[in-house]
């Protein structure tokens, strides 16, 4: 079986009218895993309850009782809890941890009959862009192996593009599911915050963090949506709304109204390529009747330094539990207390993510909250009424997903700042909590995919997908 034309709807026709059998699925992606060890996508292939799922879909496609996502060969990201396995966020203070419980997404997959076939790579406790933050090697972008995926979901998105599965789950923060979509010619949709529980999820930023899809089509995005999302007791943040059947939902009716901002398109260090693109997208979009307009925003400049601000002094709280006392990794060579928080965090975080533990714990000390954590609030504030009053007036907002394609290998690791300007286009949905897709759109001259984004008001995703299936339709 050719992984590669195994896509989610057809794998599902077979699997009911019993050309193929679940069993079979499994042993072809996982056949598919195991030839491209090399690209470092899979940390764990959870071969054992991957089978007897498998079998159990078998059982039920035989009684007529198979779920929604009977057929999904999905992967989750190395952040999110499965009872019974490893987790790891890709580091090393969370050796050989294993989850005692299992993470909301993680059941509603698995009720809706999905076979998760194991967890993939990321950035160490999801903080970068390229992947080459893992405790565990990069993972190498599929399409060229020279290149990264992204990051943080670079797994996730590599393991789409590669076939080694129909679908992924990431986290996304500051754009972990968006960027690395966009770098391998995947498409991925961070939902609205508040609509997809994050109980389960490890924590980076937890104002910030959400659980979302990456696949191949809209129509399934929309299906992992609509099972994963929903109000859990797990998750106070969560809201209560009802969820749309967003799978039934994808005709795009009427002519939109779509706001591209000045300074995004324009800005000066977006490649002329991807600049040209997006301007040809948007000529097609007018083409096709819609309303395109473009808008000036002048917050774009203060986006980064508000994620990097606020995500990480919630990060430097939420990793302060990994003490080597109640989780994974302790030191050998600690001899009393103070030495063994001292020493396991030393030896079991990498260089990014102190980095980040000691930005946030200073943005947050006493004598400089006002002037750094307070300030950034208030600037949070204003991106979001800014924002959301463009979204009054249009549908949604269009940009390039990323200021250039893929970038190689090593070509950024020693440069953090650089390295943060990645997220320029992406943070603005995680600041405001909206949603937001990443649709491959194309590919750049080197052969390298090409992403274009949609952001939508709060709770809008219904739209935005309907909207996305005409937009991919028409290329
Ligand atoms: N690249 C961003 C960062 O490094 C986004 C990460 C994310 O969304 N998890 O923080």
């Amino acid at each position: 079986m050719d992984t590669s034309k195994l896509s989610f709807s057809s794998a599902r026709e077979n699997l009911l009218s019993k050309q193929i059998t679940a069993v079979e699925l499994y042993h072809a992606f996982l056949k598919k895993i195991k030839d491209s060890a090399d690209l470092n996508i899979f940390l764990e292939v959870f071969e054992e309850s991957a089978l007897a799922k498998a079998q159990e879909v078998d059982q039920k496609v035989k009684a007529g009782t198979a779920g929604k996502l009977a057929g999904m060969v999905i992967s989750i990201k190395d952040n999110i809890c499965y009872a019974g396995h490893s987790v790891s966020a890709s580091s090393r203070i969370l050796e050989k941890f294993e989850s005692l419980y299992s993470a909301t997404v993680v059941d509603r997959l698995l009720g809706e009959d999905a076979i998760i076939i194991g967890r993939t790579n990321c950035d160490e406790f999801a903080m970068g862009s390229s992947n080459e933050n893992s405790f565990f090697g990069a993972v190498k972008n599929p399409i060229d192996q020279e290149y990264v995926p992204g990051g943080s979901s670079g797994g996730a998105a590599a393991s789409v593009a590669a076939n080694l599965c129909m679908a992924a789950l990431g986290s996304d923060t500051g754009g972990s599911i968006r960027q690395p979509a966009s770098f391998t010619g995947t498409l991925g949709l961070k939902p609205t915050y508040g609509r997809v529980s994050r109980h389960g999820l490890i924590a980076y930023a937890s104002s910030f963090d959400q659980i979302g899809p990456i696949c191949k089509s809209v129509e399934e995005a929309a299906l992992i949506l609509e099972v994963i999302a929903g109000s859990d007791e797990y998750d106070s943040t969560l809201s209560n709304r009802e969820v749309p059947s967003y799978s039934k939902k994808l005709n795009q009716e009427g002519k939109k109204k779509i706001a591209y901002l000045d300074c995004y398109v324009e800005h000066e260090g977006i490649n002329a390529e991807v600049k040209n693109r997006t301007l040809e997208i948007i000529e097609k979009l007018k083409e096709d009747g819609h309303q395109v307009d473009r808008i000036e925003f002048d917050l774009l400049d203060q986006l980064v330094p508000i994620y990097y601000i606020l995500t990480t002094a919630e990060a430097s709280s939420n990793l302060a539990r990994y003490d080597g006392i109640h989780f994974g990794y302790r030191s050998e060579n600690a001899h009393d207390l103070k030495s063994t928080y001292v020493k396991s965090r030393t030896e079991g975080f990498g260089p990014e993510v102190k980095r980040r533990i000691m930005l946030g714990t200073y943005v947050l000390s006493a004598g400089y909250y006002d002037s750094y954590y307070g300030k950034a609030q208030k600037l949070r504030r204003m991106v979001r009424e800014k924002t959301r009053s463009i979204l009054a007036d249009y549908d949604f907002i269009l940009s390039p997903t990323t200021p250039h394609g893929a970038f190689k290998l090593e070509e950024q690791v020693d440069d953090p700042i650089k390295m943060y300007l990645e997220d320029i286009f992406t943070v603005q949905a995680n600041i405001v909590g909206i949603p937001a897709i990443s649709l491959p759109l194309g590919k750049l001259s080197n052969g390298l995919p090409f992403g274009i984004q949609f952001m939508a008001d709060l709770f809008k995703e219904q739209e935005l997908l309907a909207f996305s299936t005409e937009v991919v339709n028409k290329g």
